[in-house]
């Protein structure tokens, strides 16, 4: 260990200028590997070797950094997720982008934590959360907080949500309650609001799902229906939780309506917008999303449609007092712990710190790659590529419509495409369903392992769907005809290797 001509160690290192050359040499091979991102396989398997080089034994004795960096080139770069590739469709996953390196190392380098006091870092996170105020429509004196990713902003959401309904809980969990609180979603809104209920103590099966229409939007009218129920069960329907954006299909619930409806009826309205709040950027779907404004809490990600790397998701909640109420430990009843004891100047004030707003205390300072990409792209150019991906959606689809051994699953409201491969003779019962979805499997995963393209899957109506969602402002329209070709040839090969081993007479 360095001991810079001093018995005392330190761990920073002893020759800059060496450590200087291996970081200039690491930032080249940073954008090297972006620039050419095009030419790899979307993704490839770890190799067993590689994975058991990476299972040494802990590190006892100091390693140079130039060769821990050179075993990170070799065994870990060349393994990526694959979702900086434009050929990237699986989940919902952002592309990043290349100020990422740049604003990620200086985060790195000022190693601010966020978790509250007094420094640059947190008047960067309040900008970015003003800008979101503005984004959407929300209220001047409206709160917000930038976390892991939007499992754990609707986590606080519905913290929140359930702090307003009653306040003791907090304190006291639901040993007084003699009646349950009971919460409201479509039976096609993500499980992390289930988890969030699960976290807060309330339990996964206090979610009502509510069925979905045709579109795959929250049928209102059943949503209506069940909370009168449950009220004339006895039970306290608390929150409705409606999704901006489905993970399956994109689907945009009528938030318009709900947050009616949660008005007249006295109900926290939390809105779970991870993949599709942000195309309020967009012209072209602004106006889907209408009544968003009105969410009392809305949960959202940076690190999905906005390409800021990972991680970073945010919650904006309309009533900062709730919301600061729901979590902080700086308040009389939780006593006020000393080494949480702020000042009204020098280091420990700052006023609200960003700990009293959820449940972490130390926090990175996410808010610099945010602030350096909304300032860098401006928001009008990432609702370009909002526009852009759904067009490119549309795209697939008409592609998909065009050939007659595909097939489309579900309608394409955003910039999620379900499909699969299912030609004529193989639909309507004369291909077992199993059958049919085990071939869509195997589609996807040889299109994946061949690196052409990365879909995923999805249950639709209870078929395997192959699922591409585009949230990458690296895919060209091309791109998409390369995956139809590829799940094209893929299912083929794989019919005539049926056909091949079928038993005579079967057709
Ligand atoms: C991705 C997603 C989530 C979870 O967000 P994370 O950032 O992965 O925690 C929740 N809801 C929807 C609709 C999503 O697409």
């Amino acid at each position: 260990m360095p001991n810079h001509g001093s018995d005392e160690l330190c761990l920073d290192p002893e020759d800059w200028e060496e450590f200087r050359a291996t970081a200039h040499s690491a930032l080249d091979t940073a954008i090297e590997f972006l620039k050419t991102v095009r030419e790899r396989p979307v993704w490839r398997p770890v190799p067993q070797e590689v994975r058991f080089s990476l299972e040494r034994p802990v590190p006892v004795e100091p390693t140079p950094l130039r060769e821990v960096y050179k075993d990170f080139t070799e065994s870990i770069l060349p393994y990526a997720t694959g979702n900086i590739h434009p050929r990237f469709f699986g989940w919902v996953h952002g592309a990043g982008m290349a100020s990422g390196i740049v604003s990620e190392a200086l985060a790195a380098a000022m190693n601010s934590n966020c978790g509250g006091r007094d420094h640059g870092a947190v008047y960067v996170e309040r900008a970015v959360i003003s800008w979101c105020r503005q984004i959407f429509g929300f209220p001047e004196d409206a709160s917000g907080l930038l976390v892991s990713g939007t499992s754990m902003a609707n986590l606080i959401g519905i913290g929140v949500a359930r702090h307003w309904f009653d306040e003791t809980i907090r304190r006291n969990g639901l040993a007084s309650h003699t009646s349950v609180p009971v919460a409201y979603a479509s039976a096609e809104a993500h499980e992390s609001i289930a988890r969030a209920l699960e976290i807060l103590g309330l339990g996964a099966a206090s979610l009502r799902k509510i069925p979905v229409k045709r579109d795959f939007t929250i049928d209102s009218q059943l949503l209506a229906a069940q909370v009168a129920q449950d009220r004339q069960a006895g039970l306290q329907p608390f929150c409705v939780a409606g999704s901006a954006g489905t993970v399956n299909t994109g689907a945009i619930d009528p938030l318009d309506d709900l947050a009616s409806f949660c008005a007249a009826e006295g109900l926290w309205f939390h809105v779970d917008g991870a993949l599709g709040a942000l195309a309020v950027l967009s012209e072209t779907t602004r106006d889907r999303l209408h009544g968003i404004e009105r969410a009392d809490s809305l949960a959202f990600d940076f690190h999905k449609w906005a390409q800021v790397a990972y991680d970073c998701g945010c919650i904006l909640v309309r009533r900062a007092d709730l919301h600061r109420a729901a979590f902080s430990m700086r308040q009389p009843s939780c006593g006020q712990p000393a080494y949480l004891a702020g000042m009204d100047r020098g280091l420990a004030g700052g006023g609200d710190w960003a700990c009293e707003y959820g449940p972490e205390l130390s926090r990175g300072f996410r808010a610099l790659k945010v602030w350096f990409a909304l300032r860098e792209h401006g928001t009008r150019n990432i609702g370009r590529l909002i526009a852009q991906n759904c067009a490119q959606a549309e795209h697939l689809a008409e592609r998909i419509a065009g050939e007659p051994e595909l097939q489309l699953l579900a309608p394409v409201s955003l910039n999620i495409v379900c499909f699969r491969f299912a030609p004529p003779g193989l639909r309507d019962g004369k291909m077992p369903d199993a059958s049919l979805d085990r071939l869509n499997q195997e589609i996807v995963a040889d299109v994946q392992e061949a690196g052409v393209a990365a879909p995923s899957t999805a249950r639709i109506d209870g078929s395997l769907a192959i699922r591409a969602n585009i949230t990458n402002h690296r895919s060209r329209r091309d791109d998409l005809d390369i995956l139809a070709d590829a799940v094209l040839s893929a299912g083929r090969r794989r019919l005539g290797c049926l056909s091949f081993s079928a038993p005579a007479g079967s057709a």
